[in-house]
């Protein structure tokens, strides 16, 4: 199926909801810009507890499965409430972590598309760390350290406003394309109708304003013979119809000489 773009948002407002405001509006942003691109993604993780990271930090550890996290509760920037992770969203529902995958089929992978985005918007991605590289990461941290963030610390408001501010550029600059487009679309209209107008004017010009000589005889003959009403607006092709007709004697017959 084909996601409208609320049903694309839906998938991910409860993971978005404990996020720090920046950094939701900076994702709600991914989510929209990454749609524009065709690329429908799914917010999997925003804000991790520390005790729910305690517990993934345990997997591959203490607890069977693989390893998914060389961070411990509170080392994690999800426990702050500043990073995301996504998904693709398939078109059956499910989603994906293919960073091959082409789905809207442009020639570029779905994957880097979402970076492409992310990092426009001012997301700093989980691929460009140099180990433990995390694909579907990214945090947006205000400079602040995890250690930051366990003393305490946390980002002023008007560092938050400011990430606000640049988001809401963002999509009036979207907007402003969509009125570009538009523009160019009435031009496009204009230039149509100005086509058409020379086209039928053209048009006009293939109709003779007199019967060619050449042709008189002939159009009598069809006249006479009920094969025609009107010799009037004629065009070129049209006499020389009649004229071959006359010729090949189909007139003659019937209506006879003038
Ligand atoms: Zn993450």
């Amino acid at each position: 199926m084909t996601y409208t773009i609320a049903q694309v948002r839906a998938k991910s407002a409860a993971k978005l909801s404990g996020l720090l405001s920046a950094d939701k509006a900076a994702a709600e942003a991914l989510i929209d810009f990454a749609y524009a691109c065709g690329v429908p993604i799914v917010i999997t993780q925003g804000l991790r507890t520390i005790a729910e990271q305690d517990g993934l930090y345990a997997q591959g550890r203490t607890k069977p499965g693989q390893i998914v996290t060389n961070a411990r509760g509170g080392y994690s920037y999800h426990n702050f409430s500043v990073a995301i992770d996504f998904a693709l969203l398939l078109p059956n529902g499910g989603v994906s972590w293919d960073t091959k995958r082409d789905g809207d089929g442009d020639g570029i992978a779905d994957w880097d598309e979402v970076v492409a985005q992310a990092k426009r918007i001012g997301w700093d991605w989980g691929g460009d760390w140099r180990t433990f590289t995390d694909l579907p990461h990214f945090e947006m941290t205000f400079g602040l350290s995890t250690a930051d963030y366990r003393a305490g610390k946390r980002p002023t408001q008007a560092q938050l406003d400011a990430v606000i501010a640049r988001v809401k550029g963002l999509y009036e600059e979207a907007d402003e394309m969509t009125a570009t487009e538009k523009a160019e679309f009435k031009a496009l209209q204009e230039t149509v109708a100005k086509q058409a107008e020379t086209i039928a004017t053209l048009e006009g010009k293939t109709k003779m304003t007199a019967i060619p000589s050449w042709a008189t005889q002939a159009c009598v003959n069809a006249k006479a013979a009920g094969f025609i009403d009107t010799t009037a607006d004629g065009s070129y092709d049209f006499y020389r119809m009649i004229t071959l007709l006359d010729r090949a004697g189909l007139f003659v017959k019937k209506g006879g000489a003038i």
